[in-house]
């Protein structure tokens, strides 16, 4: 892989300027070594991007689906063309092996462009029609105005698509702030981004949750604000909101529950969770980490996933060998083996592989699965955000269903069963933005994603992505009812 090149530059009213605030170092955690530093916006440079959003509203707002679906597929395009180099830049700013962020990540990421810029174009509603006598009501959906998005660091570019594309494709114009860990693809596609839309539309800024972040977050020329982000990160948005009273679209943490009955398809079970308790070394909301596994099947699967985990591979000084990166920071990674250090200060808590700090470069931690955990255990019960992955042991569907919802965190979940009844009789009873039947952490851009409880709501892919970022509006016209 030849070394990408890093850009710096924020994008402000059309234009590609160098950050006037503080410099923030940028690192790649699969070696820990300094990459460059990125001058954040100045809060004058924030003030610049958000007016800049402002003005540029009224136009962008009345272009038609049309043109701005063009926009979107030109993004797209522009993606596919730069794939190799975005790719790259993902690898280096996330440590996630390079032809993973090329397989997954970046046709994942064009994908989101190509299918807002359809959507929009064929959205439904309610029909216009004369719900009082002499009068025609219709309804439209219009664009909220100047939307401010706040990504994290997991999946940058493809975050940056869920909040983009369908704030565009709703006719908004915005500024997207990347997590200060992670703004080098995005800012490579800037100068791509500035060729394809209008001044203003689309600003990007760098910068600090509590600094630039929280200003954007007040700025009273926002109207919306949407997060990807922690529970906390959420609360604090929120708050802030109050004051000028802005929509909110949330998009917090995950701790999804798996429950394995013991007519499970063993070997596909072990492999789902070998690869969806541990894509990107746990750092997603989604992420397989709460087995509750059913007696007569318990043994073997800890067994046979014991093993599934310990040949994961990673760290490997050949990037092609690997098949998980680092955790994205040590203070990151440190977290997650207190955690561990913690639940294995329990005495029921069995490790059955992991459960340490690599030795050698980088911020990796070793895929690790817990045994014998219960459902009141920290472990259990709260987001680690990591390669880390709890069994824990039940007898009856009921006992596991009640276990499954008793949790603060309401994003995706997934069943196991050979049996479709009991599959759907579980799944329609969990309380979880997405259940999956025998499968996990699969994702479409049509189809909704987006939590209940505290892992927030508002959803992102799908047209139900575009009804958030818009507002229904009545126009009725009265016209009488004698024609002659
Ligand atoms: P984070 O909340 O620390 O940061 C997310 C973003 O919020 C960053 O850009 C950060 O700069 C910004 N931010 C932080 N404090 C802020 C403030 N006071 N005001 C405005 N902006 C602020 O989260 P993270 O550590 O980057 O990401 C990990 C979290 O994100 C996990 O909890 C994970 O579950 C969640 N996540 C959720 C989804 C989902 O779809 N539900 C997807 C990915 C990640």
């Amino acid at each position: 892989m030849s070394t990408p090149t890093l850009h710096s530059a924020l994008l402000i009213d059309g234009q590609l300027v160098g950050g006037e605030g503080v410099a923030e170092t940028i690192l790649n955690p699969a070696s820990g070594e300094v990459l460059c530093s990125i001058a954040e916006a100045s809060l004058e440079q924030l003030e610049a991007a958000v007016q800049a959003a402002h003005r540029a509203f009224p136009s962008w707002s009345r272009t038609t689906p049309a043109q701005r679906a063009s926009a979107l597929l030109a993004i797209a395009d522009a993606i596919d063309a730069q794939a190799e180099q975005l790719a790259a830049l993902e690898a280096l700013n996330c440590g996630k092996p390079v032809h993973l962020a090329r397989q997954d990540d970046l046709p994942a990421t064009a994908d989101v462009f190509r299918f807002f810029a359809g959507a929009v174009r064929c959205q439904q509603g309610q029909l216009a029609g004369e719900y009082v006598a002499g009068h025609t009501s219709l309804v439209r959906r219009d664009p909220v105005g100047v939307v401010a998005s706040i990504a994290p660091w997991n999946y940058p570019l493809m975050m940056a698509a869920w909040k983009i594309a369908p704030a565009l494709a709703a006719g908004n114009t915005m500024i997207f702030k990347p997590s200060e860990h992670t703004p080098l693809s995005i800012l490579a596609l800037a100068p791509a981004l500035r060729e394809i839309l209008p001044a203003g539309v689309l600003n990007i800024v760098c910068g600090g949750g509590e600094g630039i972040g929280s200003s954007l977050v007040g700025h009273p020329r926002v109207r919306m604000v949407s997060l990807t982000g922690d529970i906390v990160t959420g609360q604090k948005i929120l708050q802030s909101a109050a004051r000028t009273l802005k929509r909110t679209h949330l998009e917090l943490g995950g701790k999804a529950p798996v429950i394995v009955c013991n007519d499970a398809d063993l070997d596909a079970l072990v492999q789902g969770i070998r690869t969806h308790g541990y894509y990107n070394a746990g750092q997603d909301c989604t992420a397989a980490c709460r087995i509750y596994a059913q007696a007569g099947i318990h043994d073997r699967l800890v067994s046979e996933l014991g093993e599934a985990v310990a040949s994961i591979r990673f760290a490997r000084k050949k990037d092609a060998d690997n098949e998980i990166g680092p955790l994205i920071s040590a203070r990151q990674r440190d977290r997650v083996a207190s955690f561990v250090e913690r639940a294995l200060g329990q005495p029921h808590i069995e490790r059955v592989t992991g459960a340490a700090v690599h030795s050698g470069p980088g911020f990796h931690y070793q895929p690790t699965l817990l045994a014998g955990c219960r459902q009141s255990d920290e472990i259990v019960q709260r987001e680690v955000f990591g390669p880390v992955v709890t069994v824990t042991r039940f007898d009856q569907l009921s006992q596991a269903l009640d276990w499954a919802n008793d949790s603060e965190y309401g994003l995706a979940s997934s069943v196991w069963t050979q049996d479709l009844d009991k599959a759907f009789q579980l799944a329609n009873r969990l309380q979880y933005g997405c259940t999956w039947i025998n499968t996990h952490f699969m994702l479409a851009s049509e189809m909704p994603h987006g939590g209940l409880k505290r892992s927030g709501y508002g959803k992102d892919l799908s047209s139900d992505s575009l009804q958030d970022y818009s507002v229904v509006r009545h126009i009725m016209a009265r016209h009488g009812q004698q024609l002659d």
